[in-house]
C-alpha cells in the first residue's frame, strides 16, 4: 500500500461511482473497479431502469457538482404522488401543499452513472478499471490486496459497491439475513396518453402496480407479483398487457402502447449483519435490498455513501488509520439501523396490502383514505419519502429548490 489514504471500491453502480467521486473530492486517493459496460445515450433511445430520485440524494450530488449535469442528461420531476387501492381509499401529495416544484424525480440509472464517470475521468485523484475483481487476496488492519484478471491493487481500504449478490461480501463470509419477498418485479416502459406529472401507485391484492412518468408522457412501469402471476403477465401479447395494465391503473393515464421488452427481477430482503470490519466497509444493495415500492434503494445506497464519507472524513482529519474496524464503526451503527426501518415499513406494506385476509388490506385502504385529509401527517409523509427525515446531514436535509 502507497497510501494511508487509499481505498479501492469494488463496482462502479450509482453508489460506487458516487463514494468514489465523493471520497476522492475529500482529497482520498481511489481506485475504482467495475466489470459493466460503459452507458450509452443517445436522443431517441427508450428509457429501461429508472429510479425515483429523492431530494436527500439530489442535495447530494448537487453538492458533489454533479447534479446540473443530470438535469442536462434529463430526467422527470413529478409534483404529485398519488396512491390508492380502490377508488375511494387513496391518498394524493402535492409538491405545492409543502412548498416545493417537486416530490422527486424519475431519472435514467444510466443517466446518472454518466454523469458521474464523467466526472470521475476528470478527477486526478480517481483511477477507473474496467475490469472484474476476481479475488480478495489479503485483507486486515495491514490493508487489502485484490486480483483483478490483469493486475493486483493495493490499498488502506476496500469498499464493496458490487450489488445484491456482492462476490467480495461472499468472499469475506460476512453473514447476511434474506428473506424472499415472493414477488418478482415486472419492468417495462409505456406511451401514455397523459401521465400529468404525477407518479401514480396501486396496491393490487397481488402486489403494487407503479407507473412513473417520463418525458414525453412515458411512464415506467414497475409491478411487483407472485411468481406465477409475473409469468402469466408476462406471457400475454404486448396489446393484451397494455390492456391489462391500463385496466389495472383504472385508466388514470389512459390507454397504454408497450415500447420496450418487459424485464423480470426477483425481489429479496437482504441485510447484512456487518456494515465494517478490519480493512473492507459494504455500501448500497451489497450492504442491503429492499421491496422497490417505495423507490428507496438507491437513495438508501446514496445515504450510505454520504454517511461513510462522513466518517472516513474525520478519521482522515484526526490522522488515524481508515482501516480499522473500530475507527469504521460509528458508519455501520449510523447506517444499519436507519435501513433496517426502512426495511421493516417495505415489509409492513408489502405484506399488509396483500395480506390473505381481506380484512387487513381493507383496513389499511381505509386508513390511507382518512390520512388523505390530515394535511400535518400528510406532509410529515411526504418529507419521509423525500428521505428529508431520519438521521442525514443537514447538507442533504434541506428542501432545496428541486429540479
Ligand atoms: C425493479 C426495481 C426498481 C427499483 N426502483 C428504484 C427507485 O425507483 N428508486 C430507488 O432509489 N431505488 C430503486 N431500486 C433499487 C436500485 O436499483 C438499487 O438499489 C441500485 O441500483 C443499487 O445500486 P448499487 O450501485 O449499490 O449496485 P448495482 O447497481 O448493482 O451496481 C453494482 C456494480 O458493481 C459491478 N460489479 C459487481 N461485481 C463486481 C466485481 N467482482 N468486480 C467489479 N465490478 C463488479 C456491477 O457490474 C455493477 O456495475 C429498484 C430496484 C428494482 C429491482
Amino acid at each position: 500500500m502507497d497510501n494511508a489514504y487509499s481505498v479501492i471500491i469494488a463496482g462502479g453502480g450509482m453508489v460506487g461511482a458516487s463514494m468514489a467521486l465523493a471520497l476522492a473530492q475529500q482529497g482520498f486517493d481511489v481506485q475504482i473497479v467495475d466489470d459493466s459496460p460503459l452507458p450509452t445515450l443517445s436522443d431517441s433511445h427508450v428509457e429501461m431502469r429508472v429510479s425515483a430520485i429523492n431530494r436527500a440524494t439530489q442535495n447530494f450530488w448537487r453538492r458533489l457538482g454533479v447534479w446540473q449535469d443530470i438535469v442536462t442528461l434529463g430526467l422527470s420531476p413529478y409534483q404529485v404522488m398519488t396512491v390508492w387501492r380502490k377508488s375511494h381509499q387513496q391518498i394524493h401529495f402535492h409538491a405545492k401543499d409543502i412548498g416545493q416544484p417537486d416530490l422527486g424525480c424519475i431519472v435514467e440509472n444510466d443517466v446518472i452513472r454518466q454523469a458521474l464517470i464523467s466526472h470521475l475521468d476528470k478527477h486526478e485523484r480517481v483511477r477507473w478499471h474496467n475490469e472484474r475483481i476476481e479475488q480478495v487476496s489479503s485483507i486486515g488492519p495491514n490493508g487489502v490486496a485484490v486480483r483483478t484478471a490483469s493486475q493486483q491493487l493495493n490499498a488502506a481500504l476496500i469498499i464493496a459497491a458490487d450489488g445484491a449478490n456482492s462476490s467480495i461480501r461472499t468472499q469475506l463470509n460476512i453473514p447476511l439475513s434474506m428473506h424472499d419477498y415472493g414477488h418478482h418485479a415486472l419492468v417495462a416502459t409505456f406511451q401514455a396518453k397523459a401521465h400529468l406529472d404525477t407518479a401514480w401507485q396501486r396496491f393490487l391484492s397481488d402486489g403494487p402496480l407503479a407507473l412513473l412518468p417520463l418525458r414525453d408522457n412515458r411512464c415506467s412501469m414497475v409491478w411487483s407479483l407472485p411468481p406465477e402471476a409475473s409469468k402469466n403477465i408476462m406471457a400475454l401479447s404486448p396489446e393484451r398487457r397494455c390492456e391489462v395494465v391500463a385496466q389495472h391503473m383504472d385508466f388514470r393515464v389512459g390507454e397504454l402502447v408497450q415500447l420496450t421488452d418487459t424485464y423480470q427481477f426477483p425481489l429479496t430482503m437482504r441485510q447484512s449483519r456487518q456494515y465494517v470490519g478490519d480493512g473492507w466497509a459494504l455500501v448500497g444493495d451489497a450492504a442491503h435490498t429492499i421491496h422497490p415500492l417505495a423507490g428507496q434503494g438507491v437513495n438508501m445506497g446514496i445515504m450510505d455513501v454520504v454517511a461513510l464519507t462522513h466518517v472516513l472524513t474525520e478519521i482522515k482529519l484526526r490522522g488515524r488509520a481508515i482501516e480499522h474496524k473500530q475507527a469504521l464503526h460509528p458508519y455501520q451503527r449510523w447506517r444499519r439501523s436507519e435501513n433496517r426501518i426502512m426495511a421493516k415499513a417495505m415489509a409492513f406494506f408489502k405484506d399488509g396490502f396483500s395480506h390473505p385476509v381481506p380484512f387487513i388490506p381493507e383496513v389499511l385502504g381505509r386508513g390511507m383514505g382518512l390520512l388523505d385529509s390530515i394535511r400535518p401527517v400528510k406532509n410529515k409523509v411526504i418529507k419521509q419519502a423525500m428521505g428529508l427525515a431520519g438521521n442525514i446531514p443537514a447538507s442533504c436535509r434541506q428542501l432545496g429548490l428541486g429540479g
